[in-house]
């Protein structure tokens, strides 16, 4: 069997080292390019959410290097992500394609079904070899997470564009190659060391910007248009709202075992949506509120055109700007988004951020000063 799976920023790393600890042999796709767009494109229905187009070109380019298996997260919700395997798997018959596709579902409790679909794509292995599997897989994932966090504080301050996301590609490289828990923690050492000698600007103007939205349109840079990178060396540090670990802690461990570690997004955006409306919608307006009382400069908000969770969360946005005062700039994004686009919004963004902190610097000078010939 060979397995290959969809590209999610950098899901690959922990999923490769998971199924090469149990001896699977995997094939993962080229990075997401132009190709693949086009494949995904062409074969997927033109409405259907860019996350499934992209999906199909990584599977189709899988499959021409000799990938026969697809392992493909499933889902629930009243958004199309419950039936997105379902569509995948069709489109790949119809084109006479020759991959398996094993669906594994967030467990909910019914851990039987994950369990067999895990055996089935392992050959059998048993409990102990995945623990130990999943184990290795997870200090993987965490790192990267940690990792990445430092990534966007450092970026915004290098003082040689590039510099840090250089420094990065080095340390996904030496993570994908670990193959131990104890070379994992290594690596992750020397990542923070080469991140902290990373020389910095001297000025410390740094905007700090939240970025919420829909979970893929958030990891994956090829779709997101690197908007991280963009944005940290325009000197804006980014907050994002969902880490992969901490996606994969609530839906394979939280929700699994009945308990709840959303409570508190669902409390935050009560006043203006009062229900789950799938994928991260309710988050993109829990988050917002957290960012604006945390003190960030703005919010941006990131999705698929056509998607539903994020076109209820736009709606409402504007509302939430005004009440909580922070501005909120919108990308909805398709396979004809351009970088240069892009750029020039997220600029614009960028200098109203700018003005408008300066003005608020100014205010409190002023309120300062006022103050003072009042005592005096
Ligand atoms: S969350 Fe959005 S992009 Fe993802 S499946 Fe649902 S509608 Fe599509």
């Amino acid at each position: 069997m060979k397995v290959t799976f969809p590209h999610m920023g950098h899901l690959h790393v922990p999923l490769r080292s998971f199924f090469a600890a149990l001896g699977v042999e995997t094939v993962v796709p080229p990075p997401i390019g132009r190709e693949t767009l086009a494949l995904g494109t062409r074969y997927a229905p033109e409405f259907a959410c860019l996350p499934l187009k992209v999906n199909v070109g990584n599977f189709l380019q899988a499959a021409r290097m000799g990938a026969d298996t697809v392992v493909m997260a499933g889902g629930v919700g009243p958004c199309r992500f419950g039936y997105y395997a379902q569509v995948e798997r069709e489109i790949l018959r119809d084109l006479g394609v020759k991959l398996d596709m094993v669906v594994l579902e967030p467990p909910q409790g019914h851990w039987r079904e994950l369990w067999l679909g895990l055996r089935a794509i392992t050959g059998g292995a048993d409990l102990k070899a995945i623990w130990r599997a999943g184990k290795l897989a997870w200090r993987k994932l965490t790192a990267l997470d940690e990792l990445e966090r430092e990534l966007h504080r450092v970026r915004a301050r290098e003082a040689t564009p590039g510099a840090s996301t250089e420094a990065w590609r080095k340390i996904v490289d030496r993570l994908d190659r670990a193959e131990a828990v104890s070379e994992v923690e290594e690596v992750a050492r020397q990542g923070k060391a080469l991140l902290a000698a990373i020389p910095r600007r001297e000025d410390d103007d740094v905007l700090r910007v939240g970025l919420v939205g829909e979970i893929y349109t958030l990891l994956e840079p090829a779709v997101n248009l690197e908007v991280e990178r963009v944005l940290g060396e325009m000197g804006v540090e980014v907050e994002r709202s969902i880490y992969l670990s901490d996606w994969v802690k609530t839906n394979l461990v939280f929700h699994s075992l009945h308990l709840r570690d959303d409570r508190e997004e669902y409390r935050l955006a009560a006043p203006y949506l009062g229900h789950f409306v799938g994928g991260h919608g309710l988050e993109s307006i829990s988050f917002t509120i957290r960012y604006a009382r945390a003190g960030l400069d703005g919010v941006i908000q990131l999705a698929p055109l056509t998607c539903m969770p994020e076109i209820v969360a736009e709606s409402i946005l504007p509302k939430v700007s005004r009440d909580v005062g922070i501005p909120v700039l919108t990308f909805m994004l398709d396979e004809h988004a351009s970088e240069v686009g892009m750029r020039t919004r997220l600029e614009a963004f960028c200098d109203l951020l700018r003005e408008r902190r300066r003005r608020k610097e100014r205010f409190l000078v002023g309120a300062r000063d006022a103050a003072a010939d009042l005592r005096e």
